[in-house]
């Protein structure tokens, strides 16, 4: 029998292979970074599919990025030996829960072709509402109401279900019905925003429990990975995913008008609010389902089907009292995105929500070497809220680098060296996929991407704001977007004057107003509106040209590669001849973008697919198959490991970054280390810090300290750069060398554990050197509560 035993499942160590082996009743694994739980992840799935147990199409599998499904889509095909048809539900919970949405549209008033709004949408819509209900739109920011709503739907919460505190405080007590008012527009415009990609779902279950059934059947298997990081919204549905209601309920799940799926749901996050504002919140919620109605009655005319997927694999799951297997992997430590609502208490909820749960934990890191694990696990216990683990290593030999500490004196300094390591990396032929740069904030990366491009050296950047969010790729979308999707006001509402057609605010108030009053989208108005005389002749006219090339775009769209249609779009518009007549220095970036942008399209099937796409991006990918490096945020970074991590920025105020500390306190100082421990943990074999002691924010130079993480970093691992000297010229004056010097050649150092660093420093040399381009140096005049503060000394 052993020999049997296949091969995905040798070279397990015995806790591995018991979380793998493990299919029946609910798994979790909580352990450390690079201990494998990913791997059991993938390889569970492996295993059940090899066994037999279900079809890829009954394993409902959570990955934190899109990048990520993607990876383990591909090990699982390595380890089954052959490529993995279907998987259709591995993916982040927003895309699984796009793909419910779709095929459930109508039941929360949606039709299956609605739109995703990005959050600049979101915010112009906010701004109607706010506007519209006769709020100063200055006074009630749209973009703060965004971040509540979003923060409600984090939480799970429906109009009606938030806090009686939150409704109150914005807007002079009207924060509810501008979140309803909200919903509703959400309805009309046949769109939904990314926290109704989890908030909507959670409602169809609990209001349909046949279809919820449905699921129950289906998902026998169900894994979650960074189960750390699963906020309440996200939770929720798990647990109405994973809890098929005891068989003596469940006949009376199944009696209409029964909404056994929202009572059997014992959840004391929402239910106490719910409670709470019933009263206040009835008619909110009223309207609510009348609006949810008569989508559902807009359905119908169209005749629309919701897309489906073929069902081939489901018949195995005709027991219906089949146990469904829950199994989630995470670490407490490795908890980052508190402030996106996500919840670690869910891990230490998951024993009590799922009784009888084996807890699996894995001790053995097999990813960095001593120093580095060494160094992470040394940070990490500075925090106190931690269930805490022990972590070993064998990944280790004699001549394994410590982390290495360096100093540079600004940023561009920072990128000039770290570019100069990663060229000496090269030349001694390591892979620069192998490599990676970890920033806190997004703003970092401007500097190594142009010391880069000056270098000509490969790099991509993963995550965070770029390509798709530059204005000219907004505006091309929204074509496209109003294009498929008729209905897309907000679409409709950013080109209809783009180029410039004559078509100003008064065209557009008009055309408000008349939807408005009808109930119909803008593009609908429009069409009806050019048979009237409500418009001046020369406004009609331009309407007419518009109305009259959407149409027939909107004809080809069934028959014109979708690729010759996106560029014709963009021409016969005149959005492309726009930018070719632009004399200002970025018109020519554009007009390269909008190329790009037609290029990247090719990879799809079609418009439609595209789009959704592009909603859903949470990993901008550049040439994937060149050897780059790795740029991104420590928060994108999480689960993935490089040879070599650079981690720069180790500053006071930027890493702990100062608003974590300002709004977050002692709680918020801790979610800033683990992000540290994250980035460290990320490096297998080499890992740099840097801090530098100026740093240019909006446009200010400022003088910064090094961040207390690096005190708490242990001696016996690390390393400080005796001197950095190839750049720039801290080998004359010393600088390099005193600021983390064993031997602190200045007074009034004081020693913190296994460190000592120089308390204060006031280097002639440096201001000598630098003084022309910083104007000041710095003094450090002491370590309070809430970190080090420096006195800028000006001039001399
Ligand atoms: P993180 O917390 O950072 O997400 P993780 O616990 O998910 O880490 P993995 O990414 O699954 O860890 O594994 C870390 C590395 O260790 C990977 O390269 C993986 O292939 C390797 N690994 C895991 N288990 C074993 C094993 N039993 N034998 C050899 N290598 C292993
Ligand atoms: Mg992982």
């Amino acid at each position: 029998d052993k020999a049997k035993r296949p091969d995905y499942l040798s070279g397990l160590n015995p806790e591995q292979t018991e979380a793998v082996e493990t299919l029946e009743g609910p798994v979790l694994v909580l352990a450390g970074a690079g201990t494998g739980k990913t791997r059991v992840l993938t390889t569970r799935i492996a295993h059940i599919l090899s066994t037999g147990r279900a079809f890829p199409s009954q394993i409902l599998a959570v990955t934190f990025t899109n990048k990520a499904a993607r990876e383990m889509k591909e090990r699982i095909g390595v380890l089954v030996g052959h490529a993995v048809e279907g998987m259709p539900w591995l993916g982040t919970f927003h895309s699984i829960g796009v793909k419910l949405l779709r095929r459930h549209a109508e039941l929360v008033g949606l039709r299956s072709d609605f739109t995703i709004l990005d959050t600049d949408d979101v915010v112009r819509l906010i701004k109607q509402l706010i506007q519209a209900e006769g709020l100063d739109d200055k006074r009630w920011p749209a973009k703060q109401f965004a971040g509540m709503i979003d923060t409600w739907k984090n939480k799970g919460l429906d109009p009606s279900q938030i806090p009686e505190g939150d409704a109150r405080a914005f807007a002079n007590g009207k924060g509810r019905e501008l979140y309803a008012a909200y919903q509703n527009r959400l309805l009309t415009l046949n769109a939904c925003d990314f926290g109704d990609l989890l908030l909507h779902p959670i409602r169809m279950f609990r209001a349909n429990p046949d279809v919820l059934r449905e699921y129950h059947d289906k998902f026998r298997y169900i894994l979650v990975d960074e189960y750390q990081d699963t906020n309440t919204a996200q939770y929720m549905w798990l647990r109405l995913l994973a809890q098929r209601p005891r068989a003596k309920t469940e006949a009376k799940a199944a009696a209409p008008g029964e909404a056994r799926a929202s009572r059997s749901w014992p959840d004391d996050v929402s239910s106490a609010p719910a409670e709470r504002s019933r009263a206040s919140g009835d008619s909110v919620s009223a309207n609510h389902r009348a609006e949810a109605r008569r989508g559902q009655a807009a359905v119908a005319p169209d005749g629309a089907p919701p897309r489906s997927e073929p069902r081939s694999g489901d018949s195995v799951s005709a027991n219906r009292h089949q146990q469904i297997n829950i199994c989630c992997v995470g670490d407490d430590d490795q908890s980052i995105y508190g402030w996106r609502g996500a919840e670690v208490d869910n891990i230490l909820r998951f024993e009590k929500d799922f009784p009888g749960a084996k807890v699996i934990k894995l001790e053995r890191n097999y990813r960095s070497t001593e120093h580095i694990l060494g160094a992470a696990a040394h940070l990490i216990a500075h925090n106190e809220g931690r269930l805490g683990k022990t972590l070993f290593t064998e990944r280790t030999n004699p001549d394994d680098e410590k982390v290495h500490v360096h100093a540079a004196w600004d940023s561009e300094e920072e990128a000039r060296a770290i570019g100069e390591e990663i060229e000496q990396l090269q030349r001694q032929k390591h892979n620069l996929n192998d490599i990676a740069i970890l920033v806190r904030a997004s703003f970092q990366m401007r500097e190594f991407e142009d010391r880069f491009v000056t270098l000509g050296l490969n790099y991509r950047v993963i995550g965070g704001p770029r390509f798709y969010e530059r204005l000219e790729i907004r505006d091309a979308m929204a074509y496209f977007r109003l294009v498929c999707q008729p209905a897309d006001d907000l679409a409709f509402e950013r080109i209809v004057n783009t180029p410039k057609r004559g078509l100003g605010d008064t065209t557009v108030r008009t055309l408000h107003d008349y939807a408005r009053a009808r109930d119909i989208p803008m593009f609908a108005a429009a069409s009806d509106i050019i048979e009237t005389d409500e418009l001046k002749p020369k406004a009609r006219k331009a309407l007419f040209d518009v109305v009259t090339d959407f149409r027939r775009w909107q004809t080809l769209l069934e028959t014109t590669p979708h690729t010759e249609l996106a560029e014709q779009i963009l021409d016969e518009s005149g959005y492309t001849a726009m930018w070719q007549a632009d004399k200002s220095a970025e018109a020519p970036g554009r007009l390269e973008n909008l190329r790009e942008l037609i290029r990247s399209m090719e990879a799809f099937e079609s418009l439609r697919g595209f789009l959704e796409h592009v909603a859903l991006v949470m990993d901008a990918e550049q040439n994937e198959d060149m050897d780059a490096v790795s740029i991104m945020t420590l928060h994108s970074a999480k689960g993935l490991e490089f040879d070599t991590v650079f981690l720069p920025g180790w500053e006071e105020g930027l890493f702990p970054h100062q608003r974590a500390l300002d709004e977050g306190g002692r709680a918020g100082l801790e979610e800033e280390r683990r992000l540290a421990y994250v980035g460290i943990t990320r490096a297998k074999r080499r890992c740099h810090i840097w801090f530098v002691s100026n740093r240019r924010i909006h446009g200010l130079w400022q003088s910064t300290m090094p961040s207390r993480f690096l005190d708490e970093l242990p001696i016996d691992h690390v390393e400080v750069a005796e001197q950095d000297v190839s750049y720039g010229g801290y080998g004359r004056g010393g600088y390099g060398q005193s600021r983390f010097d064993k031997a602190d050649p200045f007074e009034n150092s004081y020693q913190t554990p296994g460190w000592k660093r120089a308390q204060q420093h006031r280097s002639e040399a440096t201001r000598d050197n630098w003084g022309t381009r910083s104007g000041h140096a710095v003094e450090r005049i002491g370590y309070g509560e809430s970190g080090p503060r420096t006195r800028m000394i000006e001039g001399e």
